[in-house]
């Protein structure tokens, strides 16, 4: 099996790797330990110190925080936990009229205002977008990713977390829990 430096897959995050070299580990078979390595050069760029578990973007990370997995921005802002869609924790930015849609799309491109809400993410902590989406008007935030990280851990890496929880979305319960304490 094919193993490529850290340097170049660092390279290759980055997107300056020569395409030749890109190529090349493109073809080849992923080479045993490259989620490690990815994880320890994204490791290297954060600003916290707690372990990632699965990065989710760039930006996000599902992190070993005390016991808990959180997402964290790579500014170190706490989203609370994985199992609840993060973006209900952001600032959200809503272009729902032609005037601010008109910013992003000209002429034609422009979705129909009447339906369509343009959603920026952003980390109140670093203030960077983490995400966009187009949606209906009405419709809730899309939870992109819920992964089965004691499955992943256990059964694609071969190294069991030491604790185990369900993987289950929490989105719904964390909204009730809010309207709860008001
Ligand atoms: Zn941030």
């Amino acid at each position: 099996m094919a193993e490529f430096h850290k340097a170049d897959i660092e390279k290759l995050i980055d997107g300056v790797l020569p395409w030749p070299a890109t190529q090349d580990i493109i073809k080849s078979p992923k080479d045993s330990d490259r989620f490690d390595k990815y994880i320890e050069i994204m490791q290297e760029r954060v600003t916290f110190k707690e372990t990632i578990l699965l990065p989710l973007t760039p930006m996000l990370f599902i992190v070993s925080a005390d016991g808990a997995r959180v997402v964290k921005c790579r500014c170190g802002h706490d989203f609370g936990d994985y199992r609840t869609n993060w973006k209900l924790s952001s600032l959200i930015h809503v272009r729902d009229d032609e005037a601010s849609l008109g910013e992003i799309y000209k002429g034609r491109e422009m979705p129909d205002p009447s339906w369509t809400q343009l959603r920026e993410y952003i980390c109140p902590g670093c203030g960077s977008q983490l995400e966009v989406e187009a949606m209906p008007r009405g419709c809730p935030p899309d939870f992109e990713f819920l992964p089965d990280l004691d499955t992943f851990y256990s059964e694609w890496l071969g190294r069991p977390l030491p604790d185990s929880v369900a993987s289950e979305d929490k989105t719904l319960e964390t909204i009730a829990d809010w309207s709860a304490a008001k």
